[in-house]
């Protein structure tokens, strides 16, 4: 292994609602027989980067227990550090406790990268990624049934139209904005993708329902959907595309959370659950179907000293990833 430096190049938060500080670090230190040191190559933004820069985490167990924070908790990298081993291999891993570049990382979170992926490639897997795979899991779909992906031109979305569509299922996606809609309907050309503040669920039902020759109200329709904004009008539409016994699966978690219709969990006996990231063994479940399937990640590339720029534009409406990639600067200490 080459020798580490001592310093290293962090973008920090240092209370909420401030931008991001670049500045110099140590490299932190390995302290347990679990903790590896991965180099980070490539570091994806997610909206709960956002949610906890915006103190939406206080009071909660995800809320920073120290200042300064670092963002940009989906990366991969090489392994430049193991506390007792000293085979070098490419890694990815998905913890809370990143330096950008250097991380500390649990060696039981981490999974080695298929060969034929990059850490650019991987990197939005690690949260994103894994977390949209999980919730399609969690569907308990057959191949040939429908889902139904509210917000699928973003992060999460993007990605899950592709997992869907591999998996064998039929994929509805709705979205709200040119850019989104149009990725969508780039990355998975069978799919259904409908502009939801053009075309209302129950005229969309309707189309689903002479497509599969139905027409009884709870049998037409959408077996999952998952819901990925934080509008109720999101939640609502996913709702009304369900079949009856249909799964809505919540990924997405606003503030004041979601209003459902107990018609639809009484009556037409809909289950609502919840899911939260995902697994190793799903992590890397998933990332082997990602490669085997050519799945790729639409991101828009910052320099880390570009943070700020690429927390600007995730909150401008963005669609795809949007990351950070070491190699785009000189980061020497
Ligand atoms: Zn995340």
């Amino acid at each position: 292994m080459l020798p580490l430096p001592t310093t290293m190049k962090a973008q920090v938060l240092t209370a909420y609602n401030e931008p991001y500080t670049l500045v110099d670090m140590p490299v932190p230190e390995l302290t347990s027989p679990y903790d590896l040191l991965i180099k980070v190559e490539a570091a994806s933004y997610c909206h709960t980067d956002a949610v906890c820069a915006a103190g939406g985490f206080q009071g909660h167990a995800n809320a920073p227990t120290q200042w300064p924070h670092i963002g940009c908790h989906e990366f991969a990298g090489t392994v430049a550090q193991a506390f007792e081993s000293n085979s070098e291999m490419d890694l990815v891993a998905h913890d809370f406790r990143i330096g950008d570049r250097y991380a500390v990382v649990d060696l039981r979170q981490v999974a080695p990268l298929p060969t034929s992926m990059s850490a650019k490639e991987a990197a939005p897997l690690m949260c994103a990624g894994l977390t949209i795979y999980a919730a399609l899991r969690n569907c308990e779909l057959q191949p040939g049934q429908r889902i139904a992906i509210i917000g699928c031109g973003g992060g999460l979305g993007h990605l899950g139209i592709q997992f869907a569509h591999r998996m064998g299922l039929k994929v509805v996606g709705t979205d709200t904005s040119k850019g989104a809609l149009d990725l969508a309907q780039q990355l998975v050309k069978q799919s259904t993708i409908v502009d939801a503040t053009k075309v209302k669920a129950e005229d969309l039902l309707q189309e689903i329902g002479k497509e599969d020759t139905v027409f009884e109200r709870g049998q037409m329709g959408c077996d999952a959907a998952i819901i990925l904004p934080e509008s109720q009008a999101a939640f609502d539409y996913g709702m009304c595309l369900l079949k009856d016994r249909g799964t809505c699966v919540v990924v997405s978690f606003p503030r004041n959370g979601f209003t459902f219709s107990t018609q639809d969990v009484v009556f037409r006996h809909v289950s609502i659950i919840g899911s939260l990231v995902g697994s190793n063994r799903l992590l890397r479940e998933m990332l082997t179907f990602t490669a085997k399937h050519g799945i790729k990640s639409t991101s828009k590339s910052f320099a880390l000293s570009q943070l700020n720029e690429l927390v600007e534009q995730h909150h401008s409406g963005v669609y795809g990833k949007l990351i950070v990639d070491m190699s785009l600067e000189d980061l020497s200490p």
